[in-house]
């Protein structure tokens, strides 16, 4: 192996050597060890909630080698198994315009569902119940229900999910799971009352299983550095009987302690109350850099790049936070459900690198537009109808561009095969749909994928397709599959068990 690499590797100078091939610094590759998952379902997902808001500003996504792709066939390529979407009630103003953040109302759910379902990949439904961000700070309920009661938000609140789920999943999606609410450390739709609370997660969690019994449901905190806080809430959830199935925490390592802490933290729901637990968000920064003309969270000038924290900003960085909080979740047992990685593809809508000066002016007020016209950023200046004090005075582009899993042009990053590089699985060599068989439909999932027809199947099964190991998935390959299927031989050990 390793003399081939060499090879290969003295290969790609000579072609890059030729100019036929340019390669950027961000091309070299990342490790990471295997994980050795209790769960054989865990879940290694993530948002992408703003997507089709940077694919309209003009965004366009490209896999390792540079190959324009759906994004959704890149993700799952290189081992995502789940996808997470926002929804908003109504993010738009009077006059219909977004109030950003992807305008991720059920509409655009229904399209992200459908995408991902095409490439094999299930859907967690995040319910925020407000038209715009909901954090702790923030649980405003959405215009409509402004003047209703608790009783009569708790009935629209069931109408409201059951609708919605109903509407997504008939646009192609495969829903496994339901948020009902989005980090509601303080409350939701506009409620802070626990007793109120309670009764609005109940009737959320109702119509969810109404709904279809076998979608999970999910409640999702914040915060877990405060961990007898944390704890408390789960037994106040035990107290109100409220029966949900998923145990969900953000996890952003800049502010939200130690990995132990956070293994402590779901253990303990786990253990105590027989839930499962999950990380519903989590992010690192692959360069401290902006591309957009937004400030980002994390960056030279913040205060979150402390010495207290274990990994570089550099995708390997990147790669080595997603692995460890994948294996803070695993610590949990059999319980430990999975991680979804926050706004992955949250990238740049116009490069502003190396740009100063006029040109920088120029094309950030060209991002400006995009981010106004096409929901691309964090909030427009429409979302001051709303939120006035925050969003509408700070709105602007992606203060997360140095956490995507893409550079600021669309190209997957190295830190992208983390995914799969912490499940290797054993497989039979050529078995691209996952069945443990190898034959003619083998060939033809392949022929399928090398023509860009999307297939329905596991698509980190197709990987094992590539016969010849030669890094390409292509006609070449199906060939190999076929002659093996009518019992010709070949010079690869198709069929065999490989890992
Ligand atoms: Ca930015």
């Amino acid at each position: 192996m390793r003399i081939l690499k060499g090879i290969m590797s003295a290969l790609l100078t000579l072609v890059i050597i030729c100019g036929v091939l340019t390669v950027s610094a961000t091309d070299t590759d990342i490790s990471a060890e295997p994980i050795a998952f209790n769960n054989s379902d865990f879940i290694r997902g993530m948002d992408v909630s703003s997507v089709l808001s940077l694919e309209a500003s003009g965004v366009s996504f490209s896999d390792h080698r540079g190959a324009e792709q759906d994004i959704f066939r890149i993700l799952a390529d290189n081992g995502v198994n789940y996808i997470r979407v926002r929804v908003w009630n109504d993010p738009f103003n009077a006059q219909g315009r977004g109030y950003g953040g992807g305008n991720s109302d059920v509409s655009a759910a229904c399209k992200i569902g459908a995408r991902a379902d095409l490439y094999g990949m299930k859907l967690l439904v995040d319910f925020h119940y407000s038209d715009f961000w909901a954090d702790p700070g923030k649980q405003k309920a959405p215009k409509a229900w402004s003047n209703m009661t608790v009783s009569q938000k708790s009935e629209a609140i069931y109408d409201y999910t059951y609708n919605s789920l109903k509407e997504i999943s008939a646009s192609g999606a495969d829903i496994g799971m339901a948020q009902i609410g989005n980090e509601i450390n303080t409350g939701i739709a506009g409620e802070y009352d626990i007793d109120d609370v309670a009764e609005l997660l109940k009737s959320g969690i109702r119509a969810v299983k109404d709904f279809d019994g076998s979608v999970l449901t999910a409640v999702h905190f914040t915060d877990p550095e405060k961990t007898d806080y944390i704890k408390s809430l789960a037994d106040r959830l035990s107290d109100y009987d409220v029966d949900y199935d998923v145990f969900a925490l953000s996890y952003y390592p800049y502010w939200h302690g130690s990995l132990d802490n956070l293994t402590d933290v779901l253990s303990y729901v786990a253990d105590t109350y027989g839930k499962y637990a999950m990380v519903a968000e989590t992010s690192y920064a692959n360069t401290l850099e902006d591309t957009d003309g937004h400030a980002n969270t994390v960056s030279y000038w913040s205060n979150n790049t402390g010495d207290d924290l274990l990994w570089s900003f550099t995708p390997q960085g990147q790669a080595d936070e997603l692995r460890a909080v994948m294996a803070a979740v695993n610590a949990v047992g059999d319980r430990g459900l999975g991680v979804f990685y926050w706004e992955g593809a949250w990238i740049s809508v116009g490069d502003t690198t190396g740009l100063s000066g006029s040109a920088y002016q120029s094309r950030l007020e060209a991002n400006r537009g995009l981010w106004e016209s096409y929901g691309s950023g964090w909030a427009s200046s429409y979302s001051a109808e709303f939120d006035p004090d925050d969003a509408g005075k700070w709105y602007g582009g992606s203060a997360v561009d140095n956490q995507a899993f893409f550079d600021a042009h669309g190209k997957a990053l190295p830190s992208l095969k983390v995914f799969s590089l912490v499940s290797p699985e054993s497989y039979k060599l050529g078995d691209a749909d996952g069945n443990s068989d190898v034959d003619a439909l083998d060939a033809t999932c392949v022929l399928r994928y090398s023509a860009l027809i999307p297939l329905k199947v596991k698509y980190t099964s197709l990987r094992h397709a590539d016969v010849n190991s030669d890094g390409e998935l292509d006609t070449l390959d199906a060939t190999l599959i076929q002659r093996y299927s009518t019992r010709v031989s070949t010079p690869y050990p198709i069929g065999a068990y490989v890992s």
